[in-house]
């Protein structure tokens, strides 16, 4: 059978419509964004407020839940990873990674991804298909609940932020993670803050055009991987894979329309991605413009050859880029004991 639309996948303007095709007074699509939104209702009889006949006719033409929990794993530093099975069997993970004042949710926008890294469980499998808004959507629904029932011991309640670094390629299906991000960002949907939202790209031309055209006003982060096409081509060997000079122009375009300094994403593998002639060649790239470098060692996969960069050359990479003027951030990657890899959950769980 079909899937039908999931209600989710709608923005708040557009409840006034339905709920008139339906024949329902207007203070109707209110209670129902409401419910879709604030309280993220995952079944239609908890909507006590609404008319029994007006809820059968929004279930005979809409889903409200597609994410069905499949496991819950907790790391010893607290991240949670879940793995999502969606209506169509396929899975997806999420994480919530506790911050010091607040929990990231880190959200997959695609089930797999087409971008081929060498480090990434992801990549391993392939894109399989895209996610829907609601999709998206849910995952935050979900991951909001869980903290709600299950708060993280000494977290504090300055609420969540969402990074679009899970799985998949947010800017090869911007036209689902566009609206996803009107539903997170407006007061009558999610009510988040563009200041809280950051999308986390390897950088695809097209996609990074049609961000600048939409203008979300949220954060980017540019995953680079080398400091030369050839070196990028090693470990991210997407065909056709949009030029690191062109990459980072319309990054830096785009954070001087929202104006916000853009992230640059740097995975060390040792003896790979942690040269110190790299970190120069990446230095004189970043030099006079508005980024900042984010330095994630390896999250080693199970059946991989690479290996983090050890420590003592963590700190060597970052002594070079900041001795040029880069503001230089090294990133613990949690969930070590876990499969919080990129994909590593999903993928351990389809060899079984
Ligand atoms: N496709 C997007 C978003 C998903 S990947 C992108 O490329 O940005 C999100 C981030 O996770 C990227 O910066 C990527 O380099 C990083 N990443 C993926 N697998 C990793 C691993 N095994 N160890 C450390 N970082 C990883």
């Amino acid at each position: 059978m079909e899937n039908k639309p999931l209600l989710r996948s709608l923005v708040p303007g557009q409840f006034a419509a339905l709920v008139d095709s339906l024949g329902a007074p207007a203070y109707r699509a209110r209670q129902l964004q409401e419910w879709a939104f604030k309280h993220g209702a995952t079944d239609w009889a908890e909507m006590g407020n609404l008319p029994r006949t007006l809820r059968q006719a929004l279930a005979e033409r809409y889903d409200l839940s597609a994410l069905q929990l499949q496991e819950r794993q907790l790391a010893s530093d607290q991240t949670r990873k879940f793995l999502f099975r969606l209506r169509d069997g396929q899975t997806i993970e999420s994480v919530i990674i506790p911050m010091a004042d607040h929990a990231t949710f880190c959200l997959s926008s695609q089930v797999g991804c087409a971008m081929a890294c060498t480090f990434c469980a992801t990549a391993r499998g392939g894109l399989e298909r895209q996610l829907t808004a609601g999709e998206i959507v849910e995952q935050v629904i979900r991951l909001r609940a869980d903290l709600h029932h299950d708060p993280i011991p000494g977290l504090g309640d300055r609420g969540h932020n969402v990074v679009f670094m899970g799985m998949g390629e947010p800017l090869d299906n911007w036209e689902a993670v566009e609206v996803a991000l009107r539903i997170l960002m407006t007061p009558d949907g999610l009510a988040m803050s563009r200041r809280r939202i950051q999308i986390s790209t390897s950088g695809p031309a097209a996609g990074l055009r049609q961000l600048i055209a939409t203008a979300p006003g949220v954060g980017l982060t540019l995953s680079l991987g080398g400091s030369t096409d050839q070196e990028r081509k090693q470990v991210m060997p997407v065909p056709g894979r949009t030029s690191l000079q062109e990459a980072l122009r319309l990054a830096a375009d785009y954070g001087r329309q929202a104006g916000r300094r853009v992230t640059i994403a740097w995975v060390l593998i040792q003896h790979t991605t942690d040269l110190p002639e790299q970190a120069r060649r990446l230095a004189g790239l970043l030099k006079g413009h508005n980024f900042k470098v984010n330095l994630i060692p390896l999250n080693p996969l199970s059946d991989s050859k690479l290996v983090p960069t050890e420590q003592p050359r963590v700190l060597a990479f970052q002594q070079v880029l900041t001795a040029a003027g880069v503001p230089t951030f090294i990133r613990a990657s949690g969930g070590r004991d876990i499969d919080a890899a990129c994909g590593q959950l999903r993928r351990r769980r389809q060899d079984r």
